[in-house]
């Protein structure tokens, strides 16, 4: 018998493990809604035409691998902080860590969290990113939940989101909310709700940890940082995790930030100092290459116009997909009404559709969802379009 004979195999990620068997399914015609990736009007995710020219230039410019320092580059950490906050926040009361990816960022949160302001609860939407309980849980923190969701599926239930922020955590505890772009279900709260999010969430002496995966994505750069500019106008402390991943298109170079603001520019370093003491301990430094090209493109402003056109189309693009959807679900004359998904922001939404429907989805037509019946909205496709919503319509019949 040898020390790991009794390791039992982990269950398959859920998602990921769904696009194994997407690429697996030898079908002509097929199509993955499951994992969050934006793909373009031919299938693929492409690398962004100022992230290739960045690219162009780091290669000539840059002059070496040497590591970087463990809260990693300063242009990168600077451009970061004022996408996030404009100039809401004086520079000197953010604390800016490189990390990698929105993951990266969050786990370092959980960890500062658990290590720092401890004992504390975190409170997560339900529903919520299913990777967000694993992250609390890996760093310690106990996980409670607020509710979020209606019962209908496709709206935010208000008061009893405001109801369990006023009873259920107690004072120090850290509540995570979804900057824009809620995952899975599209539905945010609207500039107003968020003016009431804020006063509960100062009122009971939250901690607000935003996670902000999808600026850009909703409605632009700056109508998409409502939420957090709305608690920071009513509180003075938060951390914020934001990634480079969807709207720069560099999923794989694993950029993020885990930004903390305090009340002061004295707290903010002590602050910096456990941030970087948590990432030392992780990962040591973050990955320079996708940081580098953040920063290049950010510093040029050419590039930076490049960037906001080609997020822009993303953006409208996805519009645009919800609406010939919709278009397409009611053309094939099913009963239900799909047009709710126009109401929502980003790349998901709940399609209603039950674990059963989603099965036979998959076995019968091809089309790969989640089993929530979350969809990727952005991996549908202008050219079969029809054809999917045959599918849809052919398992709601
Ligand atoms: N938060 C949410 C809500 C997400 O959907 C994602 C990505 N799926 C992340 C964080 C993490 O993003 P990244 O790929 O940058 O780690």
């Amino acid at each position: 018998m040898h020390r790991f004979d009794s390791i039992s195999v982990a269950p398959p990620d859920a998602i990921l493990g769904l696009t194994e068997a997407f690429k697996a399914d030898e079908r002509e015609t097929k199509m993955n809604l499951s994992v969050g990736v934006y793909q373009d009007a031919s299938g693929t995710t492409p690398v962004l035409r100022c992230v290739k020219e960045a690219e162009k230039r780091l290669l000539d410019t840059e002059s070496t691998k040497g590591y970087l320092s463990i809260d990693g580059l300063p242009d990168y950490r600077e451009a970061a902080r004022r996408l996030i906050f404009s100039d809401q926040i004086a520079a000197e009361r953010v604390a800016a860590v490189q990390t990698p990816g929105g993951t990266g960022a969050l786990r370092v949160a959980a960890e500062f969290l658990a290590t720092q302001c401890g004992p504390l609860r975190i409170f997560l939407p339900t529903p919520t990113w299913a990777n967000h309980n694993a992250i609390m849980a890996a760093a310690g923190l106990p996980v409670e939940t607020y509710s979020y969701l209606a019962s209908d599926k496709k709206t935010l239930d208000f008061d009893a989101l405001i109801e369990d922020l006023k009873t259920k955590p107690k004072a120090g505890d850290a509540v995570l909310l979804h900057a824009c772009c809620h995952n899975p279900t599209g539905v945010d709260p609207t500039p107003e709700q968020w003016e009431q999010i804020a006063s509960v969430v100062s009122e009971k002496k939250l901690i607000p940890l935003l996670d902000f995966a999808y600026q850009g994505f909703g409605e632009g750069l700056d109508e998409d940082a409502i939420g957090v500019r709305t608690i920071l106008r009513q509180m003075d402390e938060a951390i914020v995790c934001s990634s480079f991943s969807k709207n720069f298109g560099l999923y794989s170079e694993r950029v993020g930030t885990a930004c903390l603001v305090s009340g002061s520019a004295e707290t903010t370093k002590a602050a910096l100092s456990q941030l970087k003491r948590v990432v030392r301990a992780n990962y040591s430094n973050p990955p320079r290459h996708g940081g580098a090209i953040v920063a290049t493109v950010l510093a040029d402003e050419g590039l930076t116009q490049m960037w906001h056109e080609e997020l822009a189309e993303m953006r409208t693009r996805i519009a645009s997909l919800r609406k010939q959807f919709v278009d397409g679900m009611a053309a094939t004359g099913v009963d239900q009404d799909f047009s709710f998904l126009l109401d929502q922001k980003g790349m998901f939404s709940f399609s209603g559709l039950s674990p059963m429907q989603v099965d036979q989805l998959r076995s019968e037509h091809g089309v790969y969802l989640v089993g929530s019946g979350r969809i990727n909205v952005a991996g549908m496709n202008e050219s079969k379009m029809e054809w999917l919503c045959n599918a849809v319509a052919a398992v709601l019949r």
